[in-house]
Parts: structure tokens; sequence; C-alpha cells
């Protein structure tokens, strides 16, 4: 038992549930000072999109409550992270310091952090709150990090298993008086215009929206799984904006599916947690390669003859008025709700990289800016996937056809006409010849193949 205050640093952990840095810090017995710090300014932060800024602005609101609740109080804090924490440290007497892990770039700050405070009689623990297999730990049998997904999970399968969820607090005692930000102050809404009524139509932000929307899942969508593939139907979980906050912890899901569930197939549960472990995947690439949105992940590809990009057609594509009805509906979901489907997201990515020939990373960018899951390693992962230049990628020449997809997919075109209804503008036909696109695209792709196996 110690009287000396504890820090909690929060991140991308907006949770009391599972929250193993949290728990650390209200087991030494002491006051805690829970605080989150909005940095825009340090090292290796990437600042946040305007729809996880929405997200964000959100999911604070309603830890706040969920702590106040318990008789705590959440310190709010802007501005480079690591200084406000050693200045918490010496303004309060603190004498613990603890937070979950990052893995991409910001993690340096973390180590420096992490070692200052040691070297000042500081103790300062990090934990493993946001991923089930931590990178470090999954290793080919030479050692290395993986690059393909199916062994990765092999891998990830027969290893120790997760942890089991950690309880969250029954009240807490936090330290009065502590100076903090008005979230308000942040100005993290839109204003002008404020576009957020889509986003507030569709999602709940915070820990018991995360709950709530996990256990509906399991309840009346979970069995269908084997379907994630149809846009037009609610058979995959969209806890991704839940995941990416951390309001709900990937061990919590893991072993909430390991329970008896007699309404779901074992496959369809296998299967979901095979998507997780693809989130799994897209960190421990971040992991190893921390500047992922900003270089190719196979180096080769850095020699791919991109043309300059037409910035009618990326408007065209943003704006979901590109022609092809499948790319379109994505992308006008997106722009409506924050989210789009996986199946269109690969479609709609496609196009833009292989038929209009545009750099993975405008694409990347966008998404980066408008979907409430923009992700720090699920989003480069996924886009480099589909240019061909990720991990695991897709393949050189697999130029995803949008009319057979919606054909596939989408085949009484329940999605496309939810989200594109016909009107006067929407152009008559692509605004790019598919079939021309396509062959450049192609031809392109195996010089930069050809080339590589001549050097
Ligand atoms: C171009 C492109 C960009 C993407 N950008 C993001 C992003 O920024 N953030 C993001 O979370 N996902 C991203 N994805 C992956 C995937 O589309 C979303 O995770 C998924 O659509 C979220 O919906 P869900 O929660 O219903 O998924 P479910 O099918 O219910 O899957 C459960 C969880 O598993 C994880 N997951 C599922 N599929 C993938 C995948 N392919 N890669 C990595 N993790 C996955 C997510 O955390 C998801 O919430 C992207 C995919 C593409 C093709």
């Amino acid at each position: 038992m110690t009287s000396a205050p504890a820090i909690v640093w929060l991140r991308n952990d907006l949770r009391l549930g599972d929250n193993p840095a949290l728990h650390a810090a209200t087991e030494l017995g002491g006051p805690v000072i829970i605080v989150y710090i909005h940095d825009e300014v340090s090292a290796g932060i990437r600042p946040l999109g305007s729809a996880s800024r929405w997200w964000l602005h959100h999911s604070l609101r309603a830890l706040n409550t969920q702590i106040d609740q318990l008789g705590g109080t959440l310190v709010l804090r802007q501005g480079e992270a690591a200084p406000i924490i050693q200045e918490l440290v010496a303004d309060h007497g603190a004498q613990a310091v603890f937070w979950n892990r990052r893995y991409g770039k910001a993690r340096d700050n973390d180590a420096t952090l992490k070692e200052e405070l040691r070297q000042r009689g500081i103790t300062c623990e990090s934990f493993a709150g946001n991923l089930l297999f931590e990178p470090w730990t999954i290793k080919t049998g030479e050692g290395n990090p993986f690059r393909v997904f199916t062994p990765f999970w092999k891998a990830c399968l027969s290893s120790a298993p997760p942890r089991f969820p950690l309880p969250a607090p029954e009240s807490l005692t936090c330290v009065p008086g502590v100076e903090s930000d008005e979230l308000s102050s942040w100005g993290l809404l839109p204003t002008n215009p404020d576009w957020s009524a889509g986003l507030e139509a569709q999602w709940t932000p915070g820990e018991a929206g995360a709950h709530t929307r996990f256990e509906n899942f399991i309840e009346s969508a979970l069995n269908s799984y084997h379907r994630r593939d149809e846009p037009g139907i609610e058979a995959t979980s969209r806890l991704s904006p839940h995941l990416r906050f951390g309001e709900i912890s990937p061990h919590t899901i893991w072993h909430r599916l390991q329970d008896n569930l007699p309404h779901v197939s074992s496959e369809n549960t296998a299967k979901f947690l095979s998507e997780v472990g693809w989130r799994e995947f897209s960190y421990n690439i971040l992991f190893h390669h921390t500047e992922l949105a900003e270089k190719n992940f196979r180096p080769e590809f850095d020699h791919f003859p991109w043309g300059e990009p037409d910035q009618k057609a990326i408007a065209a594509w943003q704006k979901g008025l590109t022609g092809v009805p499948l790319v379109d509906a994505g992308m006008r979901e997106l722009w409506e709700t924050g989210y789009m489907h996986n199946r269109v997201r690969m479609v709609a990515a496609s196009f833009l990289i292989k038929n209009l020939f545009v750099h993975w990373r405008v694409g990347e960018a966008w998404f980066w800016d408008t979907l409430v899951d923009a992700d720090e390693a699920n989003n480069p992962a996924s886009w480099q996937w589909v240019a061909g230049s990720g991990a695991d990628a897709a393949p050189y020449f697999r130029v995803f056809n949008p009319l057979l997809q919606a054909d596939k997919f989408d085949p009484d075109r329940t999605y496309i006409s939810r989200w594109l209804p016909e009107s006067e503008d929407y152009p008559s036909e692509p605004i790019v010849d598919m079939k021309a696109s396509r062959e450049r695209a192609l031809s392109a792709f195996s010089a930069l193949k050809a080339a590589r196996q001549a050097g």
C-alpha cells in the first residue's frame, strides 16, 4: 500500500474494463491521476483525421461520465505529451506512471520518457493492452517477422493464449484539483459545416457502446459471418472504431468467444477471430516498419511509374462520382457514416490505384481523414495490400472488376441502391475506360516484376 499518486496515461485505450495500466495503478492503493493528452506535436505522432476527431470527442465524453460515476476525474491536457507527464509527476509527487503500449513510431517517445522517469526513481511500466500477441513474440522459425498472414496467425494460435480480461475498478480515488482542459476547447467537432449527423446516427462511441455492439453482433450477426463479403447485409461486427480507440480490448473479444455460444458455428467464430488476427498482423508489420504510411513495404515499388495525380479523377472518386456504382456507393457510405464495408474498401481502393492509376498514399490519406476507424496500422497496411506493395499483398495482376464484384457480392443491389439513389448528376458511364485502364496497370505492374527479376 502506498499513498503517493500513480499516473495512468490513456492513449488508444479509452476504457475502464480490461485496462492493465489502470488496473496496475489502482492496485497500488493510492490516489490516481487519469490523464488523456491531445498531442499533435510530438515526433512520430500522426494528427488525427476529421472523423477520428469527432470520435475522440465523443469517446472522451463517455469516458469522463464513467469515471465521474466511480467518483473520479478524467484530466485532459493538450500539447507535447512527455513534458506534460513530467510536470504532472513533479506537481503532484507521483511515484508511478503507467500506460498501455503503442506500436508505431511514437513508441520511441515512450521509451525515452520511461527511461527518464526511471532515472528519477519513478516507477514506470508499460502494458500489453491493445494486442493479443505482442509483436516481438511472434516470429518465424528463423526468428524473423512474418510477411505472410496464414503462418503468422498459426504461430499466434499455437503460442501462449491471450491473458484473461481484467475487471474494471469499482470505484476511483483521484487526486483532487488537477488542472484540466475543457474538452470543448480542443475543437474536435466539425462546425462550419457540421457534417456529423450521419456519424451520430450510426455510432455510439465509448465503452458501453462498444460492448452493446459486440453483444448485438454475437446475438444476431456472428452466425452469418460466412457472408461477411456481402455489403448489403449486416454480417460483420462494426467494432473497428471501438477497437481503434481501445473502447473494447481484443482480450475481451477473444475470451467472450471462447464461451459456449450454441447458436453460432465454430467456423464463424474462428473466421471472425482470424479477422481480428489481421489487425494483429497489421500491427506486427507496423512494429517492424514504422514508416508504413509513407513508404512502400516492398522497396521495389519505389520505382513504380505513377503518373501525375489526376486531380479531377481523384475528386470524382472522393465524391462518389466515378460512374462505377459499387465504388461510388462505398465512397458515399464513407462520407455519410465514416465507415465502409471491407469488400467495398478493397474495390474502391483497387479502382483508385489500378484504374485511375493514383498512388496508394493519396487514397490512404483520404481514408485517414474520413474513416472513424482510421488506424495507424490497418489503414496503410490495407492500402499497401491492395496496391501490391505490402506484406502478403494482393498479387500485382489482381485488378478487381467492380462490375463483377457488384454482381457477385451485391447481386440484388441492396447496398448500391442504399447509398446511390438514382440522380441526374450521376455519370452515365465510368470516368475511365475500364478495360484500357486495367491493361495499363497490368503492363506497369509486369514491367516492375520483370525489372525485379532482371535486377
Ligand atoms: C483500403 C482499406 C483500408 C482499410 N483501413 C482500415 C482502417 O483504417 N482501420 C481498420 O480498422 N480497418 C481498416 N481496413 C480493414 C477492414 O476493412 C476493417 O477493419 C473492417 O471493414 C471493419 O469492419 P468490421 O469491424 O465490421 O470488421 P469485422 O469483419 O467484424 O472484423 C472484426 C475486426 O477485425 C479487424 N479486421 C477485420 N478485417 C481486417 C483487415 N482486413 N485488416 C485489419 N484488421 C481487420 C478490425 O479491427 C475489425 O473491427 C481497411 C481495409 C481496406 C481494404
